[in-house]
């Protein structure tokens, strides 16, 4: 519960961040985060407020007063088992405590009429001393039980699950069709944000506790013309995959990517956000690509106000871009919530990213009509002002534009899960397209077929790495109770 009057005492800190000038010339994490002294003062907000709503505002349920009083005490040891209590609950907090948008502080309930508890990077600071202090390391199933599982995709999700079935004791291979471990954590969330040596470290602590990764393996297929990403250099089918091993769990994410099918859109110029943005991610890792989409000089327009777009945001001024402009379908909202209204949920409210104080234009309730182009290449995109009523959206009459343009990157999230992937296995869907199951206490996470279970945004659709992990660790829960019977590993 950190100091009882702490919260009246000190200010809340944010983390700092290195100027936009010196930042944007690379693609390194720019975050400067806590330092100790600062991490206790800020545990010390945290105050005794009885029912600890950010506990149920974080999806895995981190259990957050605990390590906020453990890191107000300070010492070392208190810090070891700050560590202890955010693993108990959360495999990676290295990347939600960088990555995530912290629904556990809108939750907070200082946050009810004061600034909430900086409990994100508490987070962060806990699992970045406990790295350096060397008190992670790999724990390794005392017993085998001879069971084996294949868990398809290594995003959040399928590294949660692999990690809690190895440490249960069961022998676990994860399939990867592209070239690296990580999922979205890897190929499409910017280096700038987090940088892979985090995921690399997790890998090398998994593997010592036995999980076998296999990566450039596509189980299935994509279907023809996807543009997926994938460097698989070999497939396995879904039977093969059901007769080597005792379950398969599916977490393939949601990687087919929303379209724009207007007039124009087969102009050279016009590429999926996920087309761009794990180039860059390679590109930093040291690897050569021909033709890399390049945002050098360029008038680039990002359609898709969200995070995805405001990577594209943050990697096309890093490009060296002449000008970034972010369109948003939906009305600007507004810049402070009204929070007896909103308290202990997410508000919607206007987000400004770090990408967006880089450099951007922000264009708001804007819909494209057309993308115009010359000799098959993409020169302008005309739009129109919409308006909202009643959830139903209007074209203002008269205010059509033209906006030069010379890349543009839709960025309007993603309808589903890949369905030749579903289909190749036999796996229900729900209406929109995800794997069809429940979360329930018993038959959780299960598919309609035998021994086939399905996590993260392949069955949530797109979401948070934080609710990838969360499905990852219940997903681990129902595969070992499916093997053993019953289950030890947490909910
Ligand atoms: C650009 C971008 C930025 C984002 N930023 C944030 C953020 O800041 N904070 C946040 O919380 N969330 C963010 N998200 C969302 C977050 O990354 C996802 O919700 C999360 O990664 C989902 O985890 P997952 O494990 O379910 O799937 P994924 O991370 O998508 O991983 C699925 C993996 O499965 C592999 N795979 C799929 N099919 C097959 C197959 N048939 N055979 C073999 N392998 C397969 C894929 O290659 C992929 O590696 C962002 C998403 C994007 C696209
Ligand atoms: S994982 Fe996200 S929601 Fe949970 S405590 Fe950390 S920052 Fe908050």
């Amino acid at each position: 519960m950190g100091k009882v009057t702490g919260f009246m005492e000190f200010e809340r800190l944010d983390e700092g961040y290195e100027p936009v000038e010196k930042r944007v010339k690379n693609y390194k994490e720019f975050v400067i985060g806590l330092n100790t002294e600062q991490a206790k003062q800020q545990g010390a907000r945290c105050m005794d407020c009885g029912t600890p709503f950010c506990n149920n505002g974080c999806p895995v349920n981190n259990i957050i007063p605990d390590f906020n009083d453990l890191v107000y005490r300070g010492r070392a040891e208190d810090w070891k088992a700050a560590i202890a209590v955010l693993h108990s609950t959360n495999n990676f907090p290295e990347f939600t405590g960088r990555i995530c948008p912290a629904p556990c502080e809108a939750a907070c309930t200082l946050n009810v009429n004061d600034d909430a508890v900086g409990i994100k990077s508490i987070e962060h600071a806990i699992i970045d001393r406990a790295w350096e202090e060397g008190w992670v390391t790999p724990r390794p199933a005392k017993l085998k039980t001879g069971k084996t599982v294949a868990v398809v995709g290594s995003g959040p999700a399928g590294l949660a699950a692999a990690q809690q079935l190895a440490r249960a004791g069961h022998a676990v291979t994860v399939f990867e069709k592209n070239d690296r471990v990580g999922g979205l954590l890897r190929y499409g969330i910017p280096d700038f944000k987090m940088e892979k040596s985090h995921i690399d470290r997790r890998v090398t602590q998994m593997e010592a506790e036995g999980v076998v990764f296999r990566t450039g393996v596509l189980v299935a297929d994509l279907g023809e013309g996807s543009k997926v990403t994938n460097w698989a250099k070999e497939s396995i089918s879904p039977e093969e995959l059901k007769s080597q091993f005792d379950a398969v769990l599916l977490a393939g994410g949601a990687e087919a990517s929303r379209d724009l099918p207007v007039p124009g859109r087969d102009l050279q110029g016009i590429h999926f956000a996920m087309e761009f943005l794990p180039q860059q991610n390679k590109v930093n890792a040291g690897d050569k690509l021909k033709g890399q989409i390049r945002a050098d000089g360029k008038h680039v327009i990002v359609i898709g106000g969200g995070d995805t777009g405001s990577d594209c945001v943050g990697t096309s001024n890093r490009h060296g871009a002449k000008s970034v402009t972010q369109f948003e379908l939906m009305p600007q909202p507004p810049e402070v919530e009204d929070r007896p209204l909103t308290w202990p949920y997410w508000p919607i409210k206007l987000r400004t990213s770090s990408s967006h104080e880089e450099g951007c234009e922000r264009a708001f309730a804007i819909a494209t009509k057309e993308f115009l182009g010359e000799k098959g290449k993409l020169t302008g995109v005309k739009t129109v002002k919409v308006e909202w009523s009643g959830g139903k959206m209007t074209e203002v009459p008269g205010s059509e534009q033209v906006l030069k343009a010379d890349l543009v990157f839709l960025a309007m999230g993603f309808v589903s899960p890949v369905a030749t992937i579903l289909d190749a296995f036999g796996v229900a869907k729900d209406a929109r397209g995800n794997a069809k199951a429940t979360t329930d206490f018993t038959g959780g996470y299960a598919t309609n077929v035998p021994k086939v279970f399905a996590a993260g945004d392949m069955r949530r659709g797109q979401s948070l790495v934080v609710w990838a992990i969360r499905e990852g660790r219940q997903a681990a829960r129902a595969v070992d109770e499916f093997l053993m019977g019953a289950s030890e590993l947490p909910r």
